[in-house]
């Protein structure tokens, strides 16, 4: 396993873009909406990580209500799962309280979410290793950054 990726809730993804941009020293960018959460994200890569921005496109998204509750700052950590629904597993025969069950996050990779009761405060992702050619075949949108 390893760090996916690190996601940080934010009112304005264009401005946030151009903070992270102006700090970090990023390979490449890609911006998507993902329907199913109902936020547009920015995908930051850098040298062996990533930073998600995600801004809600809705006043019902859960980054919506992240935001009116606890401001900007980090919203969770992506674990890259080496077998999804074996780490699941795991994770609910150890009693994890797991969010949603799977479904199709950014890049069109399945992921599931781990309840920040279950892990100390963190709300923890588990996707599943990107394969190729995947990245392209399901993005539904791109601003061309
Ligand atoms: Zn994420």
């Amino acid at each position: 396993m390893r760090i996916d990726h690190i996601a940080i809730a934010v009112n304005n993804l264009d401005e946030a873009i151009g903070n992270y941009q102006r700090i970090l020293k990023v390979d490449r960018l890609e911006v998507e909406i993902v329907h199913n959460e109902k936020v547009r994200v920015a995908m930051l890569e850098l040298a062996d990580t990533r930073i998600e921005l995600m801004e809600p496109t809705s006043e019902d998204s859960p980054i919506k209500k992240f935001l009116v509750d606890r401001g900007e700052g980090i919203h969770h950590i992506a674990i890259t799962a080496d077998d999804i629904e074996k780490d699941i597993s795991r994770a609910t025969a150890n009693g994890m309280k797991i969010l949603g069950g799977l479904r199709l996050g950014s890049y069109g990779r399945r992921i599931t979410f781990i309840h920040p009761k279950s892990i100390n405060g963190v709300l923890m992702e588990f996707c599943e290793a990107p394969t190729k050619g995947q990245a392209k075949s399901h993005r539904t949108n791109s601003t061309g950054h």
